[in-house]
């Protein structure tokens, strides 16, 4: 994250804390709150979920995303949707409206349209900073400046998530995502599976995750953190551990936010920052780097 949006990352965070946190001060569901934190960041063009994501390789928005309440472990994802304004209402209505769990591409979109939900142009979800993003990586990928294997921080940040507790004890997790910049079309990251880039079950943990997403597919970084919650390890320990082991692994990078159902949670990332921030009774905190 260059310096010069460091201010908009934090600003963008602070106000899904405060969306997420009037859902839970008037008595709303852990589930609610990490939707409404959740559409704030989609419709912040700072960040790659919503309008503003990163590119395909054919210039398309293609968004994946994936929300999940604890306390019944019903959960709602789509798949590589491009005509939607929020990928994360949908999973909503996923997880609301259907027996099934997860709906990719044109299924999905039919699913939205079937469920009252207005399809739009992808063209609305494009902006200029990153039609100039894909063109400038292009053209390095061109001089061969880029190892195209590997997914490195410049090309997989910015993926947005939320975990959240409520009055009741319940906890939810949320994350959304355009994936990574020039990514195949059809490509589908860990953002929207279950237990890689989102989970949430009231007897372990609530994680979202960010990053390269194949390496934390692989190790299904989200459910393998809460796995350590559920056996006594703390979440930030659980959290630490489970970043310690994508880089040591698979040489991967990205961050998590972990929260037990006790309201102790986690934060750890292996890149050089990570936009978080944590809302409780007692007040805020934000940041854009955890442990110094
Ligand atoms: N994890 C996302 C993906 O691989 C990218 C990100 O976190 O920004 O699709």
């Amino acid at each position: 994250m260059p310096d010069d949006v460091v201010a908009a990352h934090e600003r963008g965070v602070r106000n899904a804390l405060a969306a997420g946190w009037k859902v839970l001060e008037g008595g709303g569901s852990a589930l609610d709150a990490v939707e409404s934190a959740v559409v704030v960041l989609e419709e912040d063009d700072t960040f790659d979920a919503g309008r503003g994501s990163f590119l395909t390789r054919d210039g398309r928005v293609q968004m994946d995303a994936l929300i999940m309440d604890g306390a019944t472990m019903r959960a709602g994802g789509v798949g590589g949707v491009e005509r939607v304004k929020s990928a994360i209402r949908l999973s909503r209505l996923v997880l609301e409206k259907s027996p099934h769990v997860y709906f990719v591409g044109e299924g999905a979109e039919r699913f939205a349209v079937e469920h009252g939900m207005k399809l739009i142009d992808n063209s609305e979800l494009v902006i200029e900073r990153e039609v100039v993003r894909l063109r400038e990586f292009k053209a390095m990928i061109a001089a061969g400046g880029v190892d195209t294997t590997f997914a490195g921080p410049e090309n997989s940040h910015d993926t947005v998530g939320a975990v959240a507790m409520d009055v009741n004890g319940n906890i939810a997790g949320a994350t959304s995502t355009g994936g990574t910049l020039n990514k195949e079309p059809g490509r589908v990251g860990d953002s929207s599976l279950i237990g890689c880039g989102c989970y949430a079950d009231n007897l372990s943990a609530a994680a979202s995750c960010t990053g390269w997403g194949e390496p934390i597919m692989k190790l299904v970084l989200a459910k393998s953190a809460a796995d350590k919650v559920a056996a006594g390890k703390d979440p930030q320990t659980s959290a630490d551990e489970s970043i310690a082991q994508l880089e040591k692994r698979l040489n991967g990078h990205g961050g998590i936010i972990l929260l037990d159902a006790r309201g102790r949670f986690g934060i750890a990332h292996n890149t050089p920052k990570m936009a978080w921030g944590v809302r409780m009774a007692d007040g805020e905190r934000w940041g854009t780097k955890v442990g110094g």
